[in-house]
């Protein structure tokens, strides 16, 4: 029997949501509400081709939580509360603690809280969504699904930092990484279009949105990702820098007087393409600046690849060769430019991508000869949730179906 759940998925001042009919994945609405605590907060909900829409004050998480359910009983997607069997809910850190995907008890839920030291502006807001939810739905299991827990696998020589050791074993600072329901999500996706069991693949996949982030797979099993402590680090970003030389950040801070938020702010929001290209953190924008001849917007993208190529180089080392190089996220599943260029001159590597099938984005778009297969996979966060919810929060229907 179907089951129907909700993924949710809190921002600071936002708050996204599916709606699932599982095991099947039907996406039955979706919707988003942005710029809550203000008086022009704004509530979108879609159902297939339909679009509701509206500005009005939404004062606090709570308000956009009561909102939007009110929204799905009005607008008869469905007929009462208890109609929605389970909540699955985004959490960016879950340390080192979750390794998995958690049913959300009391103390699981106070240990995502004591997490909120290793990713203050998230794990709040997500713990908040989780107590609005769970008052709201009372009778509904909810799932945690953390961003980190797919890398929790990783070995210790590749999550240490050379930093003395009292900076792990005290503060806790290593490598977590994150987007690991994406990369999680996608590589199962592959296997299921091979028709391979994903434990016999080696894959690196490219996760390319506004954050962007690799992840090294071997055998369905996380082993290197290119962020680490904080999202901020590895490739060149949207708006951040990815890694650079750590001194350069003191230096800066004496020389400009800077503060620890300001150098955050620097290497968050003012840096990766957009500091580059000077034109906009967009990746389309900039490709349109470069097309026009802006030779910035060219030297963003170029640097952007580059760093990408460096980190697969890396990865194909330590996996010992590669069978599959996956590409997702808005860039990686739309811009056949930067898989182009990402993929540029890897005949060495046995990687050769096909011009026609690379511009239409085909899910597969090696050529003939290449012995690494080249994907391109739509990633599907929230139905990774939902799956979570139904696999840890209802396992008596997951296992029925299965
Ligand atoms: P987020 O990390 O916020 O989830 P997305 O995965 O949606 O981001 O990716 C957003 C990025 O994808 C933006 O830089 C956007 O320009 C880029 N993008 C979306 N569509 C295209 C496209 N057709 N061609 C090139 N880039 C695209």
């Amino acid at each position: 029997m179907s089951r129907t759940i909700m993924a949710i998925n809190a921002g600071s001042s936002s708050l996204k949501f599916q709606l699932l009919l599982m095991p099947a994945g039907t996406l039955l609405c979706q919707g988003l509400i942005e710029r809550i605590g203000r008086s022009d907060a704004i509530f979108t909900l879609r159902q297939g081709e339909q679009k509701w829409q509206e500005t009005r004050a939404i004062a606090d998480h709570k308000e956009a939580a009561a909102l939007l359910l009110e929204k799905l009983l009005s607008h008869h997607i469905i007929p009462s509360l208890s109609a929605i069997d389970g909540v699955g809910h985004r959490v960016a850190h879950g340390g080192e603690t979750f390794k998995d995907s958690a049913l959300i008890t009391n103390d699981a839920l106070a240990e995502i809280e004591r997490l909120a030291e290793l990713a203050p502006l998230h794990n709040p807001v997500n713990a908040a969504g989780i107590r609005i939810f769970r008052k709201a739905l009372p009778h509904a299991p909810a799932v945690a699904v953390f961003d980190t827990a797919f890398h929790q696998t990783l070995e210790q020589s590749a999550f240490i930092y050379p930093l003395p050791w009292r900076y792990y074993a005290e503060l806790g600072i290593r490598r977590y990484g994150f987007h690991g329901t994406s990369h999680k999500f996608v590589s199962q996706q592959l296997a299921e279009k091979l028709g391979v069991p994903l434990s016999a693949l080696r894959v690196i996949s490219c996760h390319l949105g506004n954050g962007s982030s690799l992840c090294a797979i071997k055998g369905g099993r996380s082993v290197n990702t290119s962020m680490g402590f904080t999202p901020q680090s590895g490739v060149m970003m949207g708006t951040r820098s990815g890694d650079i030389d750590p001194s350069i950040l003191p230096w800066v801070a004496l020389k400009e007087d800077r503060s620890p938020q300001q150098l955050n702010a620097l290497l968050n929001n003012e840096s990766g393409l957009l500091g580059i290209s000077g034109v906009s953190n967009d990746f389309r924008d900039v490709e349109q600046a470069s097309i026009a001849g802006n030779a910035r917007a060219t030297l963003a993208l170029t640097l952007f690849a580059e760093r990408i190529r460096a980190t697969i180089g890396s990865y194909v080392m330590q996996l010992g060769g590669l069978d599959v190089l996956l590409f997702t996220g808005g860039i990686g599943e739309n811009s056949a430019r930067a898989r182009e260029a990402i993929c540029h001159n890897l005949h060495f590597l046995g990687l050769g991508i096909d011009a026609e099938k690379n511009g239409r984005n085909a899910t597969f778009i090696q050529t003939d000869h290449s012995v690494v297969k080249v994907a391109v996979i739509n990633t599907n966060e929230e139905l990774m949730i939902a799956r979570d919810v139904m696999r840890i929060g209802l396992p008596e229907y997951a296992e029925a179906e299965a």
